[in-house]
């Protein structure tokens, strides 16, 4: 098996952006750039694991940013974009993967399609594979605003990111390149591996993986982005109830609430948590969570539901869809749940890496009718809507 590492640069300052936010941290369609980035590797099954390099002074950015993804921890970048990579590069010196893609963050729109062409490419034993794409437009070199000749556009590409790699080639071309020429200003990866001798070839870039430098490429990214916000929702529904049992405390939402009763099942038995988990399978089209996680299976057996939640939460990315809300009403007469709403709330969020103000928990009783009424068992409901 062949291990694949994303290396994913955002230390940059962005000058032609322009404004006090680096370009990698600026919004469309609800998130950043960086992380649109980042969530388009995490969904590829192929990219095994992901290095994100930031600007020092971007740590509070970075970690709004990315709240809830599953990343390497981020390392700090060097004065140049070169520096900054061989950071990366040696950060992954003990995961020493095979292959390395290098990606600029600031190209949001990168496809799965494109990432298995690259990864394929290197399967196939080139030291590196850069996407490019031709060059359409006439070309003229200019001297003080006059055109002083039309430049012949054969053979010239523009060369794209992910760029990918024999990792320990182009961690030791990288190497080379800081000893010999610091100072030069070697603007991607492809640049290094060339000073190093390496063999680069190239495959059909995508022309959606633009990359954001102006202000006005973000108003571009915003437009394209507007099928995301006409895209098809889906909804979902979640009921569950389990019954009370001896024992000192109760699970709800993965927080536990102590009272003079228990809840009896398979798992934790967290009935709010088992009622969302059908909510999100259920909006995805996957099941139920008896389908994913059989009672009979001993496995689950105590399991705290967390698993349950975060497998539901994978497979809704897997799909390429985004969660928009969950709402969750627990039905008892005991134990009280306002006080532990918040805590509850920041749980499910951070299981789901969702803001937290796209959870709502609230609790009702039925007024001492039925099951619930007579302090038998505690049920709940969820609803939750998903974006794909
Ligand atoms: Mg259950």
């Amino acid at each position: 098996m062949t291990k694949t590492v994303a290396l994913i640069v955002a230390a940059g300052r962005g000058h032609r952006f322009g404004g006090e936010l680096p370009k990698q941290y600026s919004k469309f369609a609800d998130k950043t750039v960086l992380r649109h980035t980042l969530e388009a590797f995490i969904r590829h099954t192929d990219i095994d694991s992901i290095q994100v390099v930031i600007h020092p002074d971007d740590m509070n950015l970075y970690s709004e940013a990315c709240y809830g993804l599953k990343l390497h921890k981020p390392v700090f970048g060097g004065a140049t974009r070169q520096q900054s990579v061989v950071n990366g590069l040696e950060a992954l010196n003990e995961d020493n993967p095979d292959h390395v893609l290098i990606h600029d963050a600031a190209r949001p729109f990168i496809d799965a399609d494109l990432i298995t062409r690259i990864i394929a490419s290197l399967k196939e034993g080139s030291h590196g594979i850069l996407p490019a794409l031709s060059v359409v437009d006439t070309l003229k070199q200019v001297s003080d605003g006059v055109v002083q000749k039309t430049v012949s556009r054969e053979n010239l590409w523009r060369a794209q990111t992910p760029q990918g790699f024999q990792y320990q080639q182009i961690l030791s071309a990288h190497k080379r390149c800081e000893q010999n020429i610091e100072g030069q200003n070697l603007t991607d990866d492809v640049s290094v591996a060339e000073y190093a001798g390496l063999k680069v070839r190239i495959i059909e870039g995508s022309e959606k993986n633009m990359k954001i430098t102006t202000q006005d490429d973000l108003t571009q990214a915003k437009m394209s982005s507007k099928y995301l916000i006409q895209a098809e929702t889906r909804t979902g529904l979640g009921y569950d109830v389990h019954k009370f049992c001896e024992g000192k405390e109760v699970i709800l939402c993965g927080v536990a609430i102590p009272h003079n009763q228990a809840l009896l099942g398979h798992s934790d038995a967290d009935v709010a948590m088992h009622a969302l988990t059908d909510a999100l399978l259920g909006a995805i089209g996957e099941g139920d969570i008896g389908t994913h996680f059989p009672p009979t299976d001993p496995q689950w057996k105590g399991a705290s539901s967390d698993v349950f939640l975060r497998h539901a939460a994978t497979l809704v990315m897997e799909k390429s869809a985004t969660i928009i809300n969950v709402d969750v009403t627990i039905i008892c007469e005991k134990p009280k749940i306002v006080p532990h709403r918040e805590k509850m709330e920041k749980s499910i969020a951070e299981i789901l890496s969702i803001d937290p103000g796209r959870v709502n928990i609230k609790a009702t009783t039925t007024e001492k009718l039925g099951f619930t009424g007579r302090c038998e068992g505690i049920a709940s409901q969820a609803v939750t809507s998903i974006r794909f």
